[in-house]
């Protein structure tokens, strides 16, 4: 019998979409614990999002505390070590993102909890699926910890829905923080208007065959036309045509939105093991032989020269119809 505590990224006045993933498995924990979902938000403007948390869990906990302005995980682990014990929380979780999986190992360490990363599936109380090889075969691990963190891989939960009701919302201390030395010193974080990678409704890749970082501006106004975000293979990424931050895949973002092209990606599976969760997949590619054809819902055969200008000229004419 434990609660489960959900610490949840948010973005303004509400919770990230990815957010969401974390809490639907937190409820199925909570059920399987016998406890109920506690939300807990921390960082600069953590009392903003509340209200909108609080539509999701029946209580929410917020930290907002000039010590935790800047994300650290140094600083962030211990407030969330100490929130779980006295929420009584038998499970930790948080959306396994850059931040999740930074932070979420620490706090096991404090709380010499048992950790499953990027789990899939929630077998049990304590047994979790989650994804091996590059999302080839699934393994189910068993922790007999007292207390279990989890990180939660995004696309493998379909996002929580609001409760009837909401929440109560109370705040706690950041208290005194051992950050081990570490502190803020400055964020380079590259600026852009369309959505975050990781919570976009559609996201438009490009990879190897793209050329150049100055063909993506093709996809970018495909992208900017669907509001959607930026995505690349890592073989874009790597060869330097796009910023290192747009890479989907394994050992890039897990992204699960709506709707996903790819264009002049292969469909390697690495690639395939960061987006092939996406609801619609929608593959233009020059040669019909390639793997990503086997996971497309939609296949161009052609070269991106010529099907993603033609693309972009019928969206344009859809939306001046409208
Ligand atoms: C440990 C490890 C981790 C990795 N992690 C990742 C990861 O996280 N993400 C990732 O993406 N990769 C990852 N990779 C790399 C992966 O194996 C592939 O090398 C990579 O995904 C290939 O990228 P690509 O599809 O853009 O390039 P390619 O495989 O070279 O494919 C280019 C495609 O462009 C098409 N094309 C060329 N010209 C045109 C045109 N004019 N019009 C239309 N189509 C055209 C070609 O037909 C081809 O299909 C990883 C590899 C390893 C070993």
């Amino acid at each position: 019998m434990g609660n489960v505590l959900a610490f949840c990224e948010f973005q303004g006045d509400a919770l990230r979409t990815s957010a969401l993933a974390n809490l639907a498995f937190a409820r199925s924990a909570a059920q399987a614990h016998g406890g109920e979902v506690i939300i807990l938000l921390v960082g600069q403007g953590a009392q903003a999002a509340s209200a909108n948390a609080a539509k999701y869990a029946p209580k929410v906990v917020v930290v907002e505390d000039a010590k935790l302005e800047h994300y650290l995980a140094e600083t962030y682990a211990p407030v969330l070590a100490r929130l779980a014990k006295e929420n009584n929380a038998s499970v930790v979780t948080a959306t396994a993102t850059a931040v999740g999986k930074d932070v979420m190992p620490r706090v096991a360490a404090l709380l010499d909890a048992g950790m499953a990363s990027d789990i899939a599936k929630l077998d049990g109380n304590n047994k979790f699926v989650r994804p091996i090889l590059a999302g080839n075969a699934y393994s189910t691990v068993e922790i007999a910890t007292p207390v279990i963190c989890v990180t939660v891989r995004q696309s493998e939960f379909e996002p929580a829905g609001e409760l009837g009701s909401a929440g109560s919302v109370s705040s706690a201390a950041a208290g005194d923080i051992d950050a081990l030395g570490a502190a803020f010193d400055h964020l380079d974080a590259q600026k852009s208007d369309r959505p975050d990678l990781g919570d976009a409704k559609v996201v438009v890749s490009g990879g190897r065959g793209m050329k150049s970082g100055e063909n993506f501006k093709v996809l970018e106004e495909l992208a900017d036309l669907l509001g959607a975000a930026m995505g690349a293979s890592r073989a874009a990424t790597d060869a330097g045509m796009v910023p290192a931050d747009w890479q989907v895949g394994q050992t890039g973002k897990i992204v699960a939105p709506n709707l996903y092209f790819a264009v002049a990606i292969s469909g390697a599976i690495q690639h395939l093991a960061g987006m092939k969760g996406s609801k619609t997949i929608v593959a233009i590619n020059k040669n019909k032989d390639e793997p990503i054809f086997q996971v497309a819902d939609y296949g161009v055969v052609a070269e991106w020269e010529k099907a993603v200008p033609e693309l972009i000229s019928e969206i344009k004419k859809l939306k001046a119809s409208r």
